[in-house]
């Protein structure tokens, strides 16, 4: 199960919006920075290309604001080995060669769009609303209750900042339960959607049982506010406080 399977399309989270600007030129990286911010966007800044690669293995973007022309490895090898590895990030290209030839190597290198500088700064939000409104369509990368959060990319779990570690089954119970939180799920959908069983089994019920206990140790324990609740004879809820 990952991000691009489609399965779930409900909008569950209050997320903002993440953007990784790669951008060497200290004036136009903080232009963008402060811009970004107060429209509400979760802005990172890198100022080398190695930055920004390090960066990108380790945490998931809504969308990544490139400059190509930086000290170290370049926007185009950052972009091309993004997309090599099966990452659709949409990539806004910010570049001074504004040469025909530029931008279609750009775009063959899998840009989703491309701004020629100097640009103003109201054209960045255009294209960028643009680029996260076809992005919005598939799942968010990261989920949120209370202080729990999730990156369904890198698979990493916080609860108030800390590391969660999860078996793979425990992560796919967990996102689930996050993408329906709020829910009463039952275990016969746990079963279906989770485990992928469409035959009732008390075997497996137990097994589901089982899982929850351990997710809830690890998320719930020694935790003032508990977020995954029982629903006595009907399945699950997750919650901040009592259902
Ligand atoms: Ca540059």
């Amino acid at each position: 199960m990952n991000a691009v399977d489609g399965r779930i399309t409900m909008p569950t989270t209050n997320v903002p919006m993440r953007i990784l600007v790669v951008e060497d030129e200290q004036k136009v990286a903080s232009a963008l920075r402060e811009g970004l911010d107060s429209e509400g966007y979760d802005v990172v800044v890198e100022h080398t290309g190695e930055g920004a690669f390090f960066r990108l293995n380790t945490e998931a973007f809504d969308v990544i604001l490139l400059d190509l022309m930086l000290p170290g490895r370049d926007g185009l090898q950052i972009l091309r080995t993004l997309r090599q590895r099966g990452d659709k990030t949409p990539v806004l290209v910010l570049t001074a060669r504004d040469t025909l030839e530029d931008r279609v190597t750009g775009l063959d290198s899998g840009a989703d769009d491309y701004l020629v500088k100097p640009f103003a700064f109201e054209e960045v939000l255009a294209r960028l609303r643009a680029l996260l409104r076809r992005g919005r369509v598939a799942e968010p990368l990261r989920l949120r209750i209370g202080d729990l959060e999730i990156d369904v990319v890198t698979r990493k779990v916080t609860r108030g900042g800390r590391i969660v570690e999860l078996t793979v089954r425990e992560f796919e119970l967990i996102e689930y339960l996050l993408r329906h939180q709020g829910q009463i799920v039952s275990r016969g959908t746990l079963a279906r959607d989770v485990w992928k069983e469409t035959a009732r089994s008390t075997s497996l019920d137990n097994v589901i049982d089982v899982h929850i206990a351990r997710l809830r140790r690890k998320v719930d324990l020694d935790q003032p506010i508990k977020l995954i609740h029982t629903v006595r004879g009907v399945g699950f809820m997750l919650r901040e406080g009592e259902p």
